[in-house]
């Protein structure tokens, strides 16, 4: 009886150290500690020993059972953490968080209107070149035709500082003339972007200013032709070359002759009609206008000093917001300066 028990428990505790899975630690409890198990049947047997080897053998019994349970529980200890550690590295399944990715802001449409302007005439070699937004009176009107008392101003509602002769610029048509003061008596061809300000546009207290991108090209044998090609290729490349383009005359005091450029509308191809309706965009004239443009006057070299006899020239200024709203197809004004985030988040 001592002897079996003794080999018993040695096959046990052999066994139980190639256990590998939870499965075969429940056959081996079963194979040992089970009702219908090797220990308990051996235990069985105790009864028919006689009478004075019964206490020893169950003793030793109790030793063996005792024995076997303990091992059965570190194995089991360390097979869990085996399967845990198993999980954790093999798992397809990975339960870690990814962090939260920062919000992204992006540029403003009109910053990105601006920037795809630059881009188009800096590929036909137009500098850029900015200027104050404060000016005085001379050069904001007057050498560029426009004095006082001139019937012109009325096309520009300004804001005049309290400083005498000081304003905010209506337009950034100043700006031909300090690029002509910058590069007398050079030829040269420039853009000038930037804010203006004019009360007429305050329907809110947001609305007083808009940007606007003005440019001038000035040196000899310039032509109307050279004019008409630069911008008929610009609205080409920012409106898509599909578009038809028709220069119509106008009237500016610092150009001679003046044209506005058009466009075909985009939302009835020219046809002014769509489906039937009266088109909302063109008011059913089949076109749209972009800028308004025209010969450097004489008076205005005059001014700087360059010789009309020697240079001719161009100039031209479009809206920023008026391009933006034309291209994507935006109802009003106001979005651009509402920060209205729904707005601004479908031109990321
Ligand atoms: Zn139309």
């Amino acid at each position: 009886m001592l002897a079996e028990l003794r080999s018993l428990q040695n096959t046990a505790l052999q066994e139980l150290a190639g256990v590998e899975s939870p499965e075969a630690l429940e056959t081996w409890r079963q194979s040992f500690l089970g009702k219908k198990g090797q220990l308990t049947t051996l235990l069985r047997g105790l009864g028919a020993l006689p009478a004075e080897q019964r206490p020893e053998a169950g003793r030793m019994a109790n030793e063996t059972k005792q024995a076997l349970e303990a091992a059965y529980a570190e194995r089991e200890e360390a097979l869990r953490g085996q399967m845990a550690e198993r999980d954790l590295t093999a798992s397809a399944l990975d339960v870690r968080l990814p962090g939260r990715p920062p919000a992204l802001g992006h540029l403003h449409i009109s910053t990105q209107t601006l920037r795809e302007i630059y881009a188009i005439f800096g590929s036909m070699g137009f500098d850029i070149l900015t200027s104050s937004e404060v000016e005085d009176d001379v050069t904001n009107f007057q050498m560029l035709n426009i004095p006082p008392d001139h019937p012109a101003r009325d096309m520009w509602s300004t804001f005049y500082l309290t400083r005498p002769g000081l304003l905010l610029r209506t337009h950034t048509s100043p700006g031909q003339i300090h690029a002509m003061h910058k590069y007398h008596p050079e030829p040269f061809r420039v853009i000038l972007p930037g804010k203006c300000y004019r009360y007429e546009q305050v329907t809110t207290r947001s609305e007083e200013q808009f940007h606007q991108v003005e440019g001038m090209a000035v040196g000899r044998n310039i032509t109307m032709a050279d004019l008409k090609g630069v911008l008929a290729h610009f609205a080409h490349r920012m409106f898509g070359s599909e578009r038809a383009v028709r220069f119509r005359p106008s009237y500016f005091p610092f150009t001679e002759p003046s044209a506005e450029v058009d466009i075909s509308c985009m939302l009835c191809g020219g046809e002014g009609h769509v489906a039937g309706e009266p088109c909302r965009v063109c008011k059913k004239t089949g076109w749209v206008e972009i800028l308004g443009c025209g010969m450097v006057d004489p008076n205005v070299f005059r001014a700087v000093g360059y010789d009309p006899e020697a240079y001719t020239g161009f100039a031209f200024g479009l809206g920023v917001e008026r391009v933006a709203m034309l291209k994507y197809g935006i109802g009003d004004l106001r979005m651009f300066f509402e920060n209205d985030v729904r707005f601004l988040e479908q031109f990321s």
